[in-house]
């Protein structure tokens, strides 16, 4: 059977919140198996410790935070997530010096850097994934995302931008899982916004840290980033990133096949909800290495 992982040692970066601007240290360390995903905040006195559960969802406009009944936040969690989601790392304690993950390059890049630093440890106990039993569905206007029986993590994802820059880029992307598709394809996929939102942004305190170093930035009819993107369709590879990172927060992969059409963290999170809250559409379940195509190249860091 596949089993658990955490990392090998403890690791730091330091790094700006996209939307307080602040300089926030962030320290990965290692956790025993069935510990999940954990955020501790430690510029609280106490610290305060925060799971990565469904139910800690309180925002999902611009990024996805978790939120604790005494309103304590932790925000812009999804490409921290998402680095964590493909490298299958299962126990984790996040620490953080402020309210925010650190935005680094706007991808999840920085984090795999760190993890594979760090390394990667297998745990004795067996992993478990939520495997989808049954169709699930949820539309709001013209969007759409819905999530089907399948025998690997498969994603395929419309973006419908009318801005001229991204509708001259594929607006469509198909991903199947494996470690190794996520490092090259999907985890360098930066975040995007657009200069005419960024003084909007402003005024509501949001994107105080916002600068070209931290996402790609869209101009009237041109990408304004000096070295352009790292991938001709990096919109729509980012818009998997964020998949990957917000379907990570119930602390365990998914086995299922995903389709979408114009998402976001909203439609991730009311997609997430309506499959967890019916226990008919879904299972946690071990799988043996053997009968799983998603373990095709992964050995690169597993099988240490
Ligand atoms: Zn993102």
């Amino acid at each position: 059977m596949i089993k658990q992982s955490t990392l090998k040692k403890s690791i730091q970066c330091k790094g700006i919140g996209l939307h307080s601007g602040k300089i926030i240290t962030l320290t990965l360390r290692p956790a025993p198996e069935n510990t999940g995903i954990i955020y501790r905040r430690i510029d609280l006195v106490p610290p305060v410790e925060l799971a990565s559960h469904i139910d800690m969802i309180k925002n999902t406009n611009f990024c996805t935070s978790l939120e604790n009944k005494n309103g304590i936040k932790i925000s812009t969690i999804e490409h921290l997530s998402a680095a964590l989601s493909g490298l299958w790392i299962d126990n984790i304690v996040v620490e953080l010096t402020g309210s925010e993950i650190p935005i680094m390059d706007g991808s999840a890049w920085p984090f795999v850097n760190l993890i594979l630093r760090a390394g990667v440890k297998k745990l004795a106990y067996e992993k478990k994934f939520i495997h989808i039993k049954q169709l699930v569905r949820v539309e709001k206007e013209d969007k759409w995302i819905e999530a089907v029986p399948h025998d690997n993590f498969t994603l395929d994802v419309t973006i419908d931008f009318d801005h001229p820059v991204i509708a001259s880029t594929l607006q469509s992307y198909f991903f199947s899982f494996s470690i190794e598709n996520f490092i090259k394809n999907i985890s360098r996929a930066r975040t995007f916004g657009f200069l005419k939102d960024i003084d909007i942004l402003r005024s509501q305190k949001l994107a105080l840290g916002c600068n070209y170093n931290c996402a790609i930035v869209i101009g009237k009819n041109s990408i304004l980033n000096p070295n352009g993107l790292r991938f001709s369709n990096e919109f729509v590879r980012h818009k998997i990133l964020d998949a990957i990172g917000d379907f990570f927060i119930p602390g365990h992969n998914f086995i299922g096949a995903f389709k979408s059409f114009k998402p976001g963290h909203t439609m991730h999170y009311l997609l997430l909800k309506k499959i967890l809250k019916n226990k008919n559409t879904w299972e946690l379940k071990k799988f043996k290495k053997t009968n799983s195509k998603m373990y095709i190249n992964n050995d690169i860091i597993m099988d240490n």
